[in-house]
């Protein structure tokens, strides 16, 4: 019987280990730099051993640790020489702040649809939007697997825009053998404690190939300042922010990233098995995985599929959220996540941004910027089918392994196959109530 109807849940409490996977070694590095980090003086040791350690892990000449991705992104998108009212392409399905960003340099996000496989930036639909404000590209590694940065580089190379890389969900993942983080002109990257290189807090990374961008990117960390030496002028040339790193979240990453590789091989791997159990388990489509790239699973997306359990009649919703309530009666964390393209957000939607309409309404932008989700119908049919494992509540990464796999799997094929006829019928119950 199902859980959710009263039956025993298939796993027990604690048998999937949470993420992230702290051991002694990171322990030790925070304690260390406890120890190090008296009398406050900037940057501390282990600030700079994390920007060095991920400028040798992505091959980007110049790093710098921020207090988030969100933080890290809007750097990029600074140093890029974004100004106020110029266009930013970003994708529609993705986490608010790959889109906010623009917003926080007063510039206009302009949404692009997805892939239906991949569900990153879908590269056809890239130069239909794009128009003389059009300035960069954020081209995000969703769920884990790298976008087609090749074809996004090549139509970014053309038109003169810049491409920065949103690598918070994907560290540890390669593209053609290049790693996450180094695929765009810059990069930002959150460490935010579920991400796959994790602070346990807070954090974020910025990298770029340019000295010059480097230089825009440490003004806006720095409450906008020039950090010409050793001495510091207190003299904002720009509007700068403080988004410098905590020091025992530096210290903790700074010590994940050393095993970085190693747990990003095990993510590989825990994927791949978990797609090959799945295979032929009707009712959800398993995330898919190009030839020239590699997933981490962040996230592992399920587009959920009720067609193909002859329940057409009834609503995706009703199916999607009967599933998700009966996985996780059974021990195993599922959800939705990101229940709407990001255009559909309020901040979007009535254009409230920082208020009075605001960047939009200021004299700077084009005028006639709108946003509707309906204009992105692969990102809205992937919100309204997506359920998700992953992360922090059923993790790929170690200690997580094949069998923790094999386990998930045996929730799913119980719920789907063996008692499909018991969640049909909470199916029905959810539409009801809905009604
Ligand atoms: C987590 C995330 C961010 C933001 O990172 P924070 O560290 O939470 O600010 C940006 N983009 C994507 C795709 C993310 O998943």
């Amino acid at each position: 019987m199902l859980a959710v109807d009263g039956g025993a849940p298939l796993l027990a409490e604690g048998e999937a280990a949470p993420w992230p996977h702290i051991t002694d070694a990171d322990r030790k590095a925070v304690l260390d730099a406890l120890e190090q980090a008296t009398p406050w003086h900037w940057p501390m040791r282990t600030v700079t051993g994390l920007e060095e350690a991920w400028s040798e892990f992505t091959g980007m000449p110049h790093v710098l640790a921020a207090n988030s991705g969100t933080a890290a992104l809007h750097m990029a998108v600074a140093a890029a020489g974004v100004e106020p009212g110029d266009e930013v392409l970003v994708p529609a399905d993705t986490f608010l702040a790959s889109a906010s960003c623009v917003l926080q340099a007063n510039a206009i996000p302009v949404f692009v649809d997805t892939d239906p496989v991949t569900f990153t930036l879908d590269p056809a639909l890239i130069e239909e939007r794009i128009t003389d404000r059009t300035r960069a590209v954020v081209a995000v590694d969703l769920n884990g697997l790298p976008a087609d940065h090749d074809a996004l580089r090549a139509i970014a190379d053309r038109r003169g825009l810049v491409l920065i890389e949103d690598a918070s969900q994907a560290h540890g993942a390669t593209y053609k053998g290049r790693p996450v983080g180094s695929l765009g002109t810059m990069s930002g990257a959150s460490l935010n404690g579920s991400k796959t290189l994790s602070a346990l807090g807070e954090g974020g990374l910025f990298a770029t190939r340019d000295e010059e961008q480097h230089r825009l990117a440490r003004r806006v960390l720095m409450f906008g300042e020039e950090l010409p030496g050793q001495s510091r002028d207190y003299n904002a040339r720009i509007m700068g922010w403080n988004y410098r790193i905590d020091v025992l979240a530096a210290a903790f990453a700074r010590s994940q990233l050393t095993r970085l590789e190693e747990m990003s091989l095990v993510r590989q791997a825990n994927g791949a098995a978990l797609t090959r159990a799945l295979d032929g388990v009707p009712g959800i489509r398993t995330p898919a995985v190009p030839e020239d790239r590699t997933h981490v699973y962040f996230f592992y997306p399920l587009l959920v599929q009720p067609e193909e359990l002859g329940l057409d009649g009834l609503p995706v919703a009703a199916f999607r959220d009967a599933l998700a309530r009966a996985v996780n009666a059974e021990g195993l964390g599922i959800m939705r996540w990101q229940p709407q393209p990001v255009p559909g957000q309020t901040l979007f939607r009535e254009l409230r941004g920082y208020g009075r309409g605001c960047p939009w309404s200021c004299g700077h932008a084009r005028p006639g910027h709108h946003y509707d989700p309906a204009q992105y119908p692969v990102s809205e049919d992937v919100c309204l089918r997506r359920l998700v494992l992953g992360q922090s509540f059923s993790s790929f990464g170690p200690p997580n392994d094949a069998a923790t796999m094999h386990r998930y799997a045996e929730v799913l094929y119980k719920v789907l196959v063996e008692e499909r006829e018991a969640l049909i019928a909470l199916t029905r119950r959810t539409a009801a109530a809905a009604r």
